[in-house]
């Protein structure tokens, strides 16, 4: 599919339930909800600094069951990045994960250059937990991709799942600092007007 915009696209998948649509929005909106509200699929916008410019990062949040394997497959076709969320206090939705990573692998030709994190949600439930920290760590491996345990409940590590998926990306320079990318840029045309070169306005 050709790139027609200047979007990164990451696409947020896992069983219903998980927290998927609490990760986003605890990321986006910086708010959490107690009440479960079934996603059909929402996308959501945010300006990021990509290699000395912005551009928007697009975070879609799919519905989680596989009631619509048409968006399914449309989602990681045009997808760049992945997480995937299952919630430590359900074996289940670690296990749902499994074919859909196969179908991210299979659809894009293999992972190597596919950034994907793996996400176990809800790490605040400690009394009801049945996916440990080593189980997690060790479904990580196999996929060779980074696992975080988030709590979208207590805001623990969910901005940082989305630094560090964006990091994983080394075919451009992502970081969620806008300012950043500014100051890059600003120095850059500095050096290179000293260098003589013509920076075109
Ligand atoms: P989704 O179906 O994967 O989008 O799941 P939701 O984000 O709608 O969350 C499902 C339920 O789990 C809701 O009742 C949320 O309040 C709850 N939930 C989500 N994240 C967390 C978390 O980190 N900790 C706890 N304890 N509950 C959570
Ligand atoms: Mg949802």
């Amino acid at each position: 599919m050709p790139e027609q915009s200047n979007d990164y696209r990451v696409v947020v998948f896992g069983a219903g339930g998980v927290g998927k649509s609490s990760l986003v929005l605890r990321f986006v909106k910086g708010t959490f909800r107690e009440t479960y509200v079934p996603t059909v699929e929402d996308t959501y916008r945010q300006v990021i600094s990509c290699d000395n410019s912005v551009c928007t990062l697009q975070i879609t949040d799919t519905t989680g069951s596989h009631q619509f394997p048409a968006m399914q497959q449309l989602s990681i076709t045009k997808g760049h990045a992945f997480i995937l969320v299952y919630s430590v206090t359900s074996s289940q939705s670690l296990e749902e994960l499994k074919p859909i990573y196969q179908q991210v692998a299979s659809m894009k030709g293999g992972v190597e250059n596919i950034p994907i994190m793996l996400v176990g949600n809800k790490s605040d439930e400690s009394p009801h937990r049945q996916v440990s920290l080593k189980q997690g760590e060790t479904q990580a491996s196999v996929w060779r991709c980074p696992f975080m345990e988030t709590s979208a409940k207590n805001n623990v590590n969910v901005k940082e799942v989305f630094q560090e998926l964006l990091a994983l990306d080394k075919r451009r320079h992502m970081s969620l600092n806008v300012s950043d990318a500014m100051k890059r840029s600003a120095k850059q045309k500095r050096t290179d007007k000293l260098k003589g070169k013509c920076t075109v306005m």
